[in-house]
Formats: C-alpha cells, sequence, structure tokens
C-alpha cells in the first residue's frame, strides 16, 4: 500500500518545510506503526532539498510532480530527470490532468517522459482519468485504456517496483467529491486487466494502483479497502500532517486486516 502526497504549487519554502516537519513529527512521536504502507509526499521542485532534509529520518520518501522528457539541453525552465535523482528523488507524478489541460500534455510526452524517468532511476506514476463528460457518455473505461496504452507503450516493467499507476477521475479531483469505492474499483480492475496484457499477471498484480480524487480520511478506508486500490494520490489533504497521516493510518488499517 502507498500513500502518496501531491502539494501541487501550494506553499512557500519555509511552510513547506514546516509540513515535512509535522510529518516526520507525527511519524516519529506517535509513531502510527506503518508496517508495510509506504509513503511519498511530492512537493514543488524548489522544496525538494528542504523536504529530503526535513524526512531524511523517517520512512517516506520523496518525489517530484513533472519532468521534461529530455535529460539535458536548451529548455529554459524544466527540471530533468537526472537532476531530479541527483538530489534523491525516487519517484516523479506524470500526466497528472492539470498537466494535460493547462500544458496540453498528451500520453506520447507521458510516454517519452515514463521512459526517461525510469532511465534513471525514478518510478514514474502514470496519471490517467476521464472527464465527467466521458464518463456520461459511457467513454470512460475507452478512455482510460488508451490513456494506459499511450503512456505505456514500450515502457519496460519487469517487477512491480518500476511503475506506480493512478486512477484520477477528473470529475474527482479538488471537487470534495470522490468516486464512490466500487465506482473506483471496477476503473482499478480494468486497469489491472491492462497491465495483466502487457506485463502478466506476476508483474501486474504488484504494480501499485493509486486511487486519487478527493480522498480524505474519513473516505479512505472505503476507497482502500477495495481489492485492486492499493494506495492513494492525495492532494488537498496532504497539505496538512494530520489529515495526511489519518490517510495512512486507515492504510495501515485496511493493510492489518487483509493480513499482508
Ligand atoms: C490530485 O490532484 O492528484 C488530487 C487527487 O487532488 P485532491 O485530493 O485535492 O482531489
Amino acid at each position: 500500500m502507498l500513500v502518496a502526497g501531491n502539494w501541487k504549487m501550494n506553499t512557500d519554502v519555509s511552510e513547506g518545510r514546516a509540513l515535512a516537519d509535522a510529518i516526520a513529527e507525527g511519524l516519529s512521536s506517535s509513531p502510527p506503526d506503518l508496517g508495510d504502507v509506504d509513503v511519498l509526499v511530492c512537493p514543488p521542485y524548489v522544496h525538494l532539498p528542504a523536504v529530503l532534509d526535513a524526512l531524511a529520518e523517517v520512512p517516506v520518501t520523496v518525489g517530484a510532480q513533472d519532468m521534461h522528457a529530455e535529460g539535458e539541453g536548451a529548455y529554459t525552465g524544466d527540471v530533468s530527470a537526472p537532476m531530479l535523482a541527483s538530489i534523491g528523488c525516487d519517484a516523479v507524478i506524470l500526466g497528472h490532468s492539470e498537466r494535460r489541460e493547462y500544458y496540453d500534455e498528451t500520453d506520447a510526452d507521458v510516454n517519452a517522459k515514463a521512459k526517461q524517468a525510469q532511465a534513471h532511476g525514478l518510478v514514474p506514476i502514470v496519471c490517467v482519468g476521464e472527464t465527467l463528460e466521458e464518463r456520461q457518455a459511457g467513454e470512460a473505461d475507452t478512455v482510460v485504456q488508451d490513456q494506459v496504452d499511450g503512456a505505456l507503450s514500450g515502457v519496460s516493467v519487469d517487477s512491480g517496483d518500476a511503475l506506480i499507476v493512478a486512477y484520477e477521475p477528473i470529475w474527482a479531483i479538488g471537487t470534495g467529491e470522490s468516486a464512490a469505492p466500487a465506482q473506483a474499483q471496477e476503473m482499478h480492475a480494468v486497469i489491472r486487466d491492462d497491465l495483466t496484457e502487457r506485463y502478466g499477471a506476476n508483474v501486474a498484480d504488484d504494480i501499485p494502483l493509486l486511487y486519487g480524487g478527493s480522498m480524505k480520511p474519513h473516505n479512505a478506508y472505503g476507497l482502500l479497502s477495495q481489492p485492486d486500490i492499493d494506495g492513494g494520490l492525495i492532494g488537498s489533504a496532504s497539505l496538512a500532517a494530520d489529515s495526511f497521516l489519518g490517510i495512512a493510518e486507515k492504510a495501515v488499517e485496511v493493510q492489518e486486516e487483509s493480513g499482508s
């Protein structure tokens, strides 16, 4: 189980440091024994060194929210996979719906970035998800399968450690209205089938499939207890240590109950 926070473009560096300190404090003073639950935070680029430092002594890994598809070059304003790897990042969010909407990122862009991320030891967190209109038109499965196929074409994955996929229905992001657990599970099963066809069941079963879209402590248990939901990608609730760790505690509860 993986609980991942996407801070988006929120907090200045000192606020981000304070948030990371509060997460570290929460994990060391009254430690919810995390067991097999992994925790990851993805702050803005400029926060990364401070956040890495703040979390150095606790079992929380750090990722970025995007990166360029090239390793270096004349790309003013961009950040590369080798840069992220060189400071100790473990993962990178790719193809978030906000990147797709505001920067016209395509599945082909996500695909190139995923390959580049893997080449530098970063785990790509590939985000997919349909709009409300697409869902209402009965196209949700096809849209998501197309995104998965486009993003992963030629991406080799030989173990569940090499890839994370996040299903984030766009209508649930930042709206306070999460998908119903059964609705999310249905799409996760579609994605799992797709990954099974692509990588075989042994690998596909180990690829973490995260749900994202208004996950909060009060609805996390229902979502995380679904068989194909292996964690959450959390936006606004990751901006406060108590709600973020509250979700991690629900993940621990689910994990303990499932006996794994
Ligand atoms: C997100 O944007 O990745 C997200 C899931 O946001 P929120 O939790 O705020 O809906």
